[in-house]
């Protein structure tokens, strides 16, 4: 069976604790484990901190999520308008990051590529970032 979800909210920190927990509600309708709700909620924290703090550099701007049910398959697409990323392989790497002055780790990618089952990102200077990823 398939289904579909989309959401639209402004970048503010608040709604990264809305935006985990919407996903893994809307992910409920597949029976996951406990497990599978955990990774899926830390995947998508990890990316929404992203496009705001990083895409939108805590300034304004909205962040989308589009959602689908598929195959028995939950498909969830996260993107910004932001500032977007120059070298995508490189800022996937393992302790990456651009911000260690803001005491990041640099272990938002790797989170999202462990707990989920595919990660794909896409990203232009100036235009924004999408990212991809499937459970
Ligand atoms: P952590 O997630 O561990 O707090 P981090 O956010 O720096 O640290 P990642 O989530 O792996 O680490 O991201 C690596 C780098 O990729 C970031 O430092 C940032 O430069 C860039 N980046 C990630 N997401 C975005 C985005 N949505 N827009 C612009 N740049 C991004
Ligand atoms: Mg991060």
């Amino acid at each position: 069976k398939k289904n579909e979800m989309m959401l639209e909210f402004d970048s503010v920190s608040e709604n990264e604790a809305f935006a985990r927990v919407a996903v893994a509600a809307f992910a409920a309708q597949l029976d996951p484990t406990l497990e599978e709700i955990a990774d899926i909620k830390t995947a998508i924290s990890e990316a929404v901190t992203n496009a705001i703090i990083h895409g939108y550099e805590n300034k304004e701007g909205k962040v989308k999520i589009h959602c689908m049910i598929e195959d028995n398959c939950l498909k969830v697409e996260i993107s910004d308008q932001g500032v977007g990323i120059a070298d995508v392989e490189k800022a996937k790497e393992p302790m990456y990051t651009t911000k260690p002055e803001w005491e990041r780790s640099g272990m938002g990618f790797t989170f999202m590529e462990t707990f989920m089952d595919h990660l794909t990102v896409e990203s232009k200077p100036d235009i924004g970032t999408k990212i991809y990823m499937d459970k």
